[in-house]
């Protein structure tokens, strides 16, 4: 199966919310995992804010704190979009749908535990958290050195397929 939209595609410097340009089986799981923290029993009120992240918004991103100030120290260490799952489709952040960031930590500790039960990590557990991030189950932490050359020389679904998010044929 390939991807309903080309990451490649997209080239705009904000954040897109489209699950199409997710890896099948991890857009699978946050359908899933949206789905039950929206029921009526959890009634979250969550929703995706930002799904893939282009080269053009990771560079705006890198600016600032650098080159652009405020901020008066970067808010990320990555260069390009390649060192974040975003990158590659294989992450989303998640927010409230009227409080957006506003909401306690308890809110995102509820989301991700449901997260996790469809085999999604949570940034929140991270040494600097980030608490609206969940990537892929099989996922490292963030991408290697062999996921960026994976993708320079197969594309995504190589490196969609070595995470096992695809679609088995
Ligand atoms: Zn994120």
């Amino acid at each position: 199966m390939s991807a309903g939209l080309s990451l490649s595609s997209y080239t705009l410097a904000k954040p897109t919310n489209k699950l199409d340009y997710l890896a099948p089986l991890f857009r699978d799981a946050v359908e899933s995992a949206l789905a039950e923290c929206n029921d009526e029993t959890n009634a979250l009120d969550a929703m995706v804010y930002e799904t893939y992240r282009s080269n053009e918004l990771a560079a705006l991103y890198y600016a600032r704190g650098r080159t652009v100030k405020p901020p008066t120290t970067p808010v990320t260490n990555a260069p390009t979009n390649l060192w974040s799952w975003h990158g590659f489709g294989l992450a989303v952040d998640v927010i409230h749908r009227t409080k957006e960031w506003d909401v306690p930590n308890e809110w995102f500790a509820k989301v991700a535990a449901i997260f996790a039960k469809h085999n999604c990590k949570w940034g929140g557990d991270w040494k600097s958290p980030d608490r609206p991030h969940f990537q892929w189950g099989q996922c490292k932490p963030g991408p290697s050195d062999v996921a960026r050359e994976l993708i320079r020389t197969r594309g995504v679904e190589a490196v969609w397929e070595a995470v096992g998010a695809s679609v088995p044929a």
